[in-house]
């Protein structure tokens, strides 16, 4: 028998290969698609075998034996192994790394693929104690046990316990000795997915869904279908209604959305209109939870599966289609590690697979809109609101005659009390959380700065602090200017300054403030959106976090406090992504019977961009980008790699992308351009400074060609001890 003599394994390391291995002593042979625990330096670490081979090239007393193999049978199929494959080859990012980012935390470690749980529960006797006096003695046990009592018959599990309470085995010890609890294993959670009630219909489609539907059904194969809809025209019933026809066949269909797009008014809409349980892959659930998700969608006994970005690597037993929903949103593409966008590899995996993949929104991405103009992908459109709500309407109110205080010019105030006497309710907008308040000397000017980027400091009032958005670093909040020593005072609006203004303009009115900082509390987020929902909050303040895809029925006034900064922005992307902005947050108004108005506050009201945005909506801002991005030659008409430097000295992270470029200059074509070395837009983070050189070339290929033969040899690079350096390709963020 011609035994294959060599496991490939891909080991979670930042190595741009596979490593040779021999089968584990006992004989197994371990299937591409299983892991194993193989020894790496004096380490031992789980890898995934991703082939086999006859021979190696090492030389065979130099190949080390696999400890063990971990799965009995493979647990990534051959189709998930080819996009793990594929992403590694695209984003040039070492197989190991992407393996490890694709599967569920469990199954990195090393974890069983049905693992077993430690849980404590409390016992009968343990539930008749009296704490009080249990406390007196041993209030560790005693606060332990009360805990044990909250959660009931279920108990807690061990990886639980030892996040929230240290040194918890101290205390169970002892309880457990005296019978007050008991220690179990179980299966951990399991999946069910037929809700009781089954499927429950849906309005009847209008015409232009009904068309969109009829184009949708037309092949089960693949294709890239963008749904390109205004807010509110009805894309979610469009798609509830082509799941519908997949689930019935038995197919599973995948879907990705925005994190915060995941909330509980789109669960309980899939659910009702399907009438299945979605098997959810998303970071508010646990790492038990997402590893029955998976494995529910890697049997096939999930038709539905919901989750954000890495849910594009969860296996699928029968795939039948894969939507992305809000395809703008920059949450699918990946900033760190394995800089991947789930939209694009979405469109791959579909066609891996093939089936049709669904790319929904209000604002596409231009790169969409291009591969629909040259007819690679359909375009869909549905151009009015559905059930009768009107589009909103928009003013512009210019702040160098109407000045803002505090945010709020009267135009915008007047505005807000007409609406909330009139039972309306009012979204008042920050661009981003970034444009918060700075602290500045009105004597001398100083700003107060961070220490360790080259960035300001946000005023964060209630919390009586400075901080930096980009590191992280806080410091007691400055009442003199250490500079000078004169009074300083917070400068700009911040989402607490502005919630603390209408607070005061508007007394006895409910204002909820919706941002990364109010919604870290677990549940604050689902606790905020149900009461803006419900209409109970009666003026929302807030970023980015509220113009996603919510459905909020009252809402007649969206109020755009700081709309210029992307007028100007250095960023080729800044024009189409204010478009996207102010678009979603303004599809927040006027859902329902009511008609929407949105006030915009800018200095420039002359700008082009504002009448092109205005009368000719989205369309018309994106036909005018896409113009201008063809003759200056920019994506989606070239193709961008960044490679990205970081280090303690500026000349090591300049001089390492000096290399690079001289490498790149000695094997490209004509088609690449190589623009810097230059300093990042903040060129100094968290202490280390930070360059960048981008390239650019009108052929994918060359591009690509030449990344592969970069990659490795600045892996070989002395001088690549000194940086932190990554690869990004299909830049988004150009910093
Ligand atoms: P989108 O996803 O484009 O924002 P939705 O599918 O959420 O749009 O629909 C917006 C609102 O219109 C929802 O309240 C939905 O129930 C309603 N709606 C959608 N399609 C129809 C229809 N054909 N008839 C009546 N109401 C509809
Ligand atoms: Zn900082």
């Amino acid at each position: 028998m011609s035994n294959p003599a060599v496991l490939k394994v891909a080991v979670n390391v930042p190595l741009s290969r596979e490593f040779d291995y021999l089968p584990p002593k006992d004989g197994s042979l371990p299937l591409p698609g299983s892991r194993v625990l193989v020894p790496f330096g004096r380490r031992r670490q789980v890898g995934l075998v991703t082939a086999h081979a006859a021979e190696s090239s090492l030389p065979a007393g130099k190949i080390r034996r696999c400890h063990e193999a971990i799965d009995e049978v493979p647990i990534v199929p051959e189709g998930l192994l080819r996009l793990i494959r594929f992403a590694s080859d695209y984003y040039h990012h070492p197989i190991g790394e992407v393996m490890a980012a694709a599967l569920p935390a469990l199954l990195r470690q090393g974890q069983a693929l049905h693992p077993t749980v430690e849980t404590l529960v409390v016992s009968d006797l343990g539930a008749a104690t009296d704490i009080e006096v249990l406390a007196r003695r041993a209030p560790r046990q005693a606060e332990l046990l009360e805990l044990l009592l909250d959660a009931g018959g279920n108990g807690i599990e061990a990886t639980r316990l030892t996040d929230e309470v240290p040194h918890w085995r101290r205390a169970a010890k002892p309880l457990i000795d005296k019978g007050l609890a008991t220690r179990c294993t179980t299966r951990g959670p399991g999946y069910e997915e037929v809700l009781p009630g089954g499927p429950q219909p849906g309005p009847v489609l209008n015409a232009d869904q009904q068309d969109a539907l009829d184009r949708l059904r037309a092949s089960d194969a693949f294709g890239a279908y963008v749904v390109d809809g205004v807010t509110g025209s009805g894309k979610t019933e469009l798609y509830l209604s082509r799941m519908q026809d997949v689930i019935e066949q038995g197919r599973q269909v995948l879907v990705l959305a925005p994190e915060i797009g995941l909330t509980p008014q789109l669960m309980t809409r899939l659910q009702k209109r399907l009438g299945l349980e979605p098997a959810l892959l998303h970071s508010g659930r646990t790492d038990l939870e997402r590893l029955a998700a998976w494995r529910a969608a890697a049997s096939g006994n999930a038709r539905l599966v919901v989750g954000t970005r890495s849910a594009i690597f969860t296996p699928l037993a029968h795939p039948g289609m894969i939507i992305v929903d809000e395809e703008h949103d920059h949450s699918f593409k990946q900033q760190e590690g394995l800089r991947y966008s789930a939209r694009d590899l979405a469109i791959v995996r579909a066609k891996h697979l093939d089936v049709p993949v669904i790319l929904g929104s209000a604002t596409p991405t231009l790169e969409m809109l291009q591969h629909c103009r040259v007819g690679h992908y359909q375009h869909i459109r549905l151009p009015v609101r559905a059930g009768g709500a009107r589009p909103p309407t928009y003013r512009l109110v210019d702040t160098v005659r109407a000045p803002a205080t505090d945010g709020i010019s009267e135009p915008l105030a007047a505005a807000i009390g007409t609406h909330l006497e009139t039972g309306g309710q009012v979204l008042v907008f920050l661009n981003r959380r970034g444009f918060a308040p700075t602290l500045i000397c009105a004597a001398c000017g100083h700003v107060a700065e961070c220490r360790r980027c080259d960035s300001r400091m946000t005023v964060h009032a209630r919390s009586h602090e400075l901080r930096c958005h980009h590191c992280g670093a806080t410091r007691p909040l400055e009442v003199q200017c250490g500079e000078c020593g004169e009074a300083v005072k917070p400068l700009g609006e911040g989402t607490q300054r502005l919630e603390e203004a209408l607070q005061t303009r508007f007394p006895g009115r409910s204002v909820t403030r919706i941002d990364s900082d109010s919604t870290q509390r677990k549940g604050a987020m689902h606790e905020a959106l149900d009461s803006a929902a419900a209409g109970s909050a009666e003026i929302l303040v807030g970023t980015q976090m509220l113009s996603k895809g919510h459905h909020f029925p009252k809402l007649t006034l969206v109020g755009i406090v700081n709309a210029d900064q992307g007028l100007f922005g250095t960023d080729f992307r800044s024009g189409e992504r204010m478009a996207q902005a102010i678009v979603q947050v303004a599809g927040r108004a006027g859902r329902e019977q009511r008609a929407g108005e949105v006030l915009i506050q800018t200095a420039f009201p002359e700008h082009p961009f504002w009448s092109t945005l205005i009368e000719g909506g989205y369309d018309k801002v994106a036909a005018d980008a896409l113009a201008e991005r063809e003759q200056t030659r920019w994506p989606p008409f070239t193709r961008l790699a960044l490679i990205r430097a970081a280090a303690h000295r500026h000349e090591d992270a300049i001089g390492f992308l000096e290399l690079a470029r001289s490498r790149a200059l000695a094997s490209s074509g004509e088609t690449l351009r190589v623009l810097g070395p230059v300093d990042a837009p903040m060129a100094r983070k968290a202490g280390r400074y930070r360059a960048q050189l981008l390239l650019q070339s009108s052929d994918r290929r060359v591009l690509h060609e030449l990344l592969r033969q970069l990659r490795p040899a600045l892996e070989e690079e002395p001088m690549a001890r000194r940086v932190r350096w990554s690869i990004d390709v299909d830049t988004i963020e150009l910093f």
